[in-house]
């Protein structure tokens, strides 16, 4: 992949760190690779005086022959000065500022280095820091050396310039892709604490990349899994997404498990998961299904990632509901609202999901009853591909009273419509709730 490396002899001012000049006959990212909207930034910057570099995934990715997902821009330019460089930018981020440059459909990220927060005099709108370590806002600028070591892991730290196109590399990240090691920069413990997702962001790229996590980057994890109940709800939301729906959800899911970092993302799942078999097996099921129609291009949504990861506790809950004495659909529903409310103190749920993340749950106790219209109403209800795939899910996980329910939905599907009407009038009366005569208004009554 690489062939030598020159070590350059530009020891940095200060600083403890070594840079690794690598000119670009010595390494494989090429121009070709890279997005011409990212190089176009990193051009603006350099003509307005600034230094600008591509870091981060995109160059990583290339080294290994994989697709960059998105390109990430470092500069010394402060936020406001990358903003008024572009027109068609805008400042994000409170906790880390940044600037989005938009291209049509493409983002180009661009951030301003970062220092460690010693380095400068605490001032609240720059540096925040929790007592337990965690940064809460991370806005102290500094230089390529000093956000180099401020970075998470050493793959995640190397500089690509489109000046002369080499790559410098402050903390031998080019060693570790080569020897295919997630390494954290400085110590472990300290940078966990500055910000818990780092663990998430460990199992994530070990699954991604078939990487192995070095030993004393893995070693503080499953102790320090539990601050990640500190980290907001919304950015956890988003980190599920990256960890379970981005096509290698089964690995990352097992590595969760392993290093105790599912647990406090999913606390009410992970007891279902201790407690039945069952829903281990939907989950991975489910999470396996989800791989397999990421790699062919195939959408997938989270209503249904979450609809199966809170399966069981909807499950238990409904059932002390109803233990209550309160009636099977009333139940289920008060067991939907607290399902959800509890999960969302720890991932919020957006409504845009939870609302037909409820219709497949619904759809579910709907599915048997199919005598009449219902069948063919139920087929048109926008939910109803999703739902019908849940069962299937249910039963290839071990419900076996169901397979009789999905062959005839499996068949009905696939027939013409006369033969749909003969299936419906086949299908066996299920128990019906005996019909509440509607009382008459006595003559005279207002
Ligand atoms: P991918 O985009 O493929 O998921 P990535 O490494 O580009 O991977 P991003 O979330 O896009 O991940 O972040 C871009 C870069 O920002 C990272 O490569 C890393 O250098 C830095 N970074 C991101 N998150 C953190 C963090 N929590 N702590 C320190 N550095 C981080
Ligand atoms: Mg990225």
């Amino acid at each position: 992949m690489l062939k030598r490396l020159f070590r350059t002899l530009r020891p940095t001012s200060g600083s403890t760190t070594t840079q690794m000049v690598i000119p670009r006959d010595h390494h494989t990212v090429s121009r070709k690779r890279i997005s011409d909207n990212a190089l176009k930034v990193l051009r603006r910057l350099r003509e307005g005086g600034f230094e600008s570099y591509l870091v981060g995934g995109c160059i990583r990715d290339i080294l290994l022959g994989h697709h960059p997902k998105d390109f990430d821009v470092a500069t010394n330019a402060t936020p406001e000065q990358v903003r008024g460089l572009f027109r068609n930018s805008r400042l994000i981020g409170r906790r880390f500022k940044l600037v989005h440059v938009q291209f049509g459909r493409e983002i180009i990220e661009v951030a301003t280095f970062r220092a460690d927060h010693s380095s400068a005099p605490p001032r609240k709108d720059t540096s925040k820091v929790s007592d337990s370590g965690r940064i809460l806002r991370d806005n102290v600028y500094g230089t390529i050396e000093q956000d180099a070591i401020r970075r998470d892991f050493t793959m995640n730290a190397l500089y690509y310039t489109s000046e002369d196109f080499s790559i410098h590399d402050f903390t031998q990240g080019v060693r570790d892709i080569k020897q295919k090691k997630i390494r954290l920069i400085g110590d472990p413990v300290t940078r966990y604490q500055e910000d818990p997702v780092r663990m998430l962001r460990a199992v994530r790229f070990a699954a991604k990349l078939d990487f192995d996590i070095e030993k004393k980057t893995a070693a503080p994890i499953r102790k320090l899994a539990p601050t990640l109940g500190d980290i907001p709800a919304a950015r956890m939301f988003d980190e599920v997404l990256k960890l379970l729906q981005a096509g290698r959800g089964v690995k990352t899911f097992a590595l969760m498990q392993d290093y105790g970092l599912f647990q406090p993302l999913f606390p009410a799942t992970h007891v279902a998961l201790e407690s039945d078999d069952f829903y281990q097996r939907l989950v991975e099921i489910a999470l396996r299904n989800t791989d397999e129609r990421l790699r062919q291009h195939k959408p997938v949504t989270p209503a249904f990632l979450f609809a199966t990861l809170l399966w069981g506790p909807l499950q238990a809950c409904r059932k002390d509901i109803e233990a209550q004495g309160i009636a099977p659909i009333p139940a289920l529903q008060q067991a939907i609202q607290v399902v959800i409310s509890n999960q969302s103190n720890h991932t919020t749920i957006p409504k845009r999901f939870g609302f037909p993340m409820r219709e497949i749950w619904e759809l579910q106790g709907r599915l048997p009853r199919r005598q009449g219209k219902r069948a063919a109403q139920l087929l048109e209800h926008p939910r109803f591909r999703a739902a019908y795939d849940f069962m299937l899910l249910r039963c290839e996980a071990g419900e076996s009273d169901l397979q009789e329910l999905c062959d005839w939905w499996t068949d009905y599907q696939k027939v013409e419509e006369h033969d749909r009407k003969a299936m419906e009038q086949k299908v066996a009366p299920g128990k019906r709730r005996p019909r509440r005569r509607r009382r008459r208004k006595p003559a005279g009554d207002a």
